[in-house]
């Protein structure tokens, strides 16, 4: 039976200005269950035609038929196929792939095949066959040349194939070596496997039993010393489709990236930095957002949104007195004049100050600050351990303080403060209360603080007849609006402001200082998305680059996984799953980083920060797609490397 037919078959290659023809109109004939030497001179188109008989190659002109097909009108995929499932190929210089061990190399064109079966004791079989059942978990420069050559010559036969091409398959070994490597061919040839064989070897060339010899692209002559044995060609057992490609190719994907990531970890490291840092800053952003939300809406819970604070503009205005307003400061005679007003629910004066607190030897510096009873009903719906103070010790400036649990703390320790005397900046004062926990929020320590009476603040602690604000709580929230208008008129009366000086108090609700955080979260947000866009596009071009860098440097393993039956499709699904693993890798760190950074926050804002399930769908989506994106064209490139080019790549 005819399996490989030639007609008019020629090659050339285009050098600068000239064409050089490698294989000029070349007829040939191999029946199955031959054993064919090509012998000639250096250049005078062994590899060429053998390349072509290879499927990795196709001819100019002429007609290629092997089996049952003409091979030209045969698809990539398909001609991938039939290397993978008819063809076996042994090269001069092995082609193994260096980071995977010799079990690894051979079963790969299992990769790449729809056969079904157990891969794993295939290739140790096809490894013992050629004897070296020992050598199985050796990587290949672990293996002397002619053991490399055996495990070439195993991966060849991994998919039982009916041809074998060998490229000088002994053009680099010893005289021992070589004579094991022919000794293994002759008996696959009498097994019924047909082999082609390139050699310029006399003595190598007399085992096979026809000897072709070309000179400049020609078949000068054709010899056949010995009759083959006809035996049965082998038939290739159809494809049983038991595991699917697509899983177990995407399975070796990810393992082969892996590898390479694992073989470069300082260089992979470097180029998923821009992925980590942008990750980071998104997973932050997400979490200064949400902990923004849910601190505004703590303080909703606790304080209510009625509450307005009332300040003299002078001081107050945005913070900084800039010499206009009237320079009127408010007293505690406002409080009674605001707490008249009939949309108004309670009032509390306000003066605060910070002050060195002692008890015995134990020393801690807080805020104080003097309030009026109405505050507790302002803030607190009870207090937990003691009381608050009433109007008689307000009035009476009587020296009693409730303290926060902070304070408790320092001053002492696991002991019950209550009726227990502190030194408030040397004034010695009675605890008849512990504020209930707050815990932080905007950044400070609620808990860390004294409430004492306003009266005993202003005349006993800081010599003072003016007070800082005053809280007003409105009966409702609809009312706030016309309740700041009463309110600054009220005052401007009572001080005898012109009704045009815009500037004489400054009156915010608590849905303005919660406006005033989102705007300094919306600005924080812009920044970090701004961070994380640039880093991710920057990312996204390190890994683009650092593909680019692989598929040059693997340039001779894409070329030997074409040979062994990858498609186009496959491999740049190989590069792709490199840089979705790249980035995705970067994602994870970034989750980290991001953790981090709000954890630093969360001690600064207080605010509850949570890394939740949108930040860790971002952290896998978004390098997902930028892995895609920016892997997609170094991938391209790689799929439309030239086989025979690849593999010559030095
Ligand atoms: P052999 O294997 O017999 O030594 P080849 O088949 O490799 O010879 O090459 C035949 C001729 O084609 C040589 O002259 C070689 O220089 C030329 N040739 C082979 N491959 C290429 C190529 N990729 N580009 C240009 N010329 C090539
Ligand atoms: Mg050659």
């Amino acid at each position: 039976m005819t399996l490989i037919s030639l007609k008019g078959v020629s090659k050339s290659y285009v050098m600068g200005p000239t064409r050089l023809a490698a294989l000029k109109q070349i007829d040939l004939t191999i029946e199955s269950g031959e054993f064919v030497a090509i012998m000639g001179a250096s250049g005078s188109g062994k590899s060429t035609l053998l390349h072509i008989l290879g499927l990795l190659d196709v001819p100019e002109t002429g007609i290629y038929q092997l089996g049952d097909d003409n091979i030209s009108t045969l698809s990539d995929e398909a001609l991938a196929d039939l290397r993978n499932q008819k063809l076996g190929f042994v090269f001069q210089q092995f082609h193994l792939l260096s980071g995977i061990n010799a079990l690894d190399n051979v079963q790969m064109p299992r990769v790449y095949s729809l056969r079904g079966g157990d891969d794993k004791n295939d290739a140790i079989a096809k490894l013992t066959a050629v004897g070296l059942k020992d050598r199985v978990h050796h990587l290949p420069n672990e293996l002397s040349g002619g053991e490399r050559q055996r495990v070439a010559i195993a991966r060849a036969l991994i998919n039982d194939p009916i041809l074998v091409l060998a490229d000088e398959p002994t053009g680099n070994l010893d005289t021992k070596s070589e004579e094991e490597i022919m000794a293994i061919l002759e008996s696959l040839n009498a097994e019924g496997i047909t082999i082609v064989m390139v050699t310029h070897e006399m003595e190598i060339a007399a085992r096979a039993k026809r000897i072709i010899t070309m000179r400049d692209g020609n078949i000068l002559s054709d010899v056949v010393k010995s009759k083959s044995v006809k035996k049965s060609p082998q038939i290739v057992s159809p494809p049983t489709p038991i595991k699917t490609m697509f899983v177990a190719q995407i399975w070796e994907d990810i393992r082969q990236a892996f590898r390479s990531i694992g073989v470069n970890k300082t260089r992979s490291f470097l180029s998923m930095l821009g992925i980590f840092i942008g990750v980071g800053a998104v997973i932050t952003m997400l979490a200064l957002g949400t902990g923004a939300t849910n601190a505004i809406k703590k303080d909703l819970s606790t304080l209510g949104s009625n509450l307005l604070i009332v300040r003299s503009g002078a001081s107050h205005n945005q913070g900084v007195s800039m010499g206009v307003g009237s320079g009127t400061e408010l007293s505690i005679l406002d409080s009674a004049r605001l707490q008249k007003l009939p949309t108004v629910k309670t009032v509390s004066a306000i003066v605060s100050g910070r002050a060195q607190v002692v008890n015995g030897n134990k020393n801690w510096n807080t805020q104080v600050q003097g309030v009026e009873p109405s505050y507790a009903n302002i803030h607190y719906e009870s207090i937990p351990q003691g009381r608050f103070f009433n109007a008689d010790e307000n009035s009476q400036r009587e020296r009693v303080a409730i303290i926060g649990l902070t304070v408790a703390t320092q001053l002492f320790g696991t002991e019950s403060p209550l009726g227990r005397t502190i030194k408030i900046n040397r004034n010695s004062f009675r605890v008849i209360g512990l504020l209930p926990a707050k815990g932080f929020s905007m950044g400070r320590d609620g808990d860390d603080q004294i409430i004492i009476p306003i009266h005993t603040a202003m005349y006993r602690l800081l010599g003072s007849d003016h007070i800082g604000s005053l809280e007003v709580e409105i009966k409702s929230e609809d009312l706030l609006a016309i309740s700041k208008t009463t309110i600054t008129n009220t005052l401007k009366k009572a001080y005898r402001i012109p009704a045009d000086n815009e500037d004489f108090l400054d009156i915010r609700d608590l849905s303005e200082i919660q406006k005033a955080i989102k705007s300094t979260v919306g600005t924080m947000s812009a920044l970090l998305g701004a961070v994380a866009a640039i880093s991710l596009i920057v990312g996204g071009i390190g890994i683009m680059n650092i593909m680019l860098v692989s598929v040059a440097e693997r340039t001779r393993e894409i070329g030997i996984r074409k040979a062994l039956g990858a498609t186009k499709k496959s491999i740049q699904s190989q590069f792709l799953v490199e840089a979705i693993i790249l980035t995705l890798l970067g994602g994870i760190l970034g989750i980290i980083l991001g953790e981090g950074i709000s954890q630093i926050l969360k001690l600064f804002t207080g605010w509850p920060m949570q890394i939740g399930l949108n930040s860790v769908i971002v952290a896998t989506v978004f390098p997902t797609l930028i892995g895609l994106f920016f892997g997609y064209y170094p991938a391209r490139q790689a799929a439309r490397l030239n086989t025979i080019d690849a593999l010559r790549y030095e």
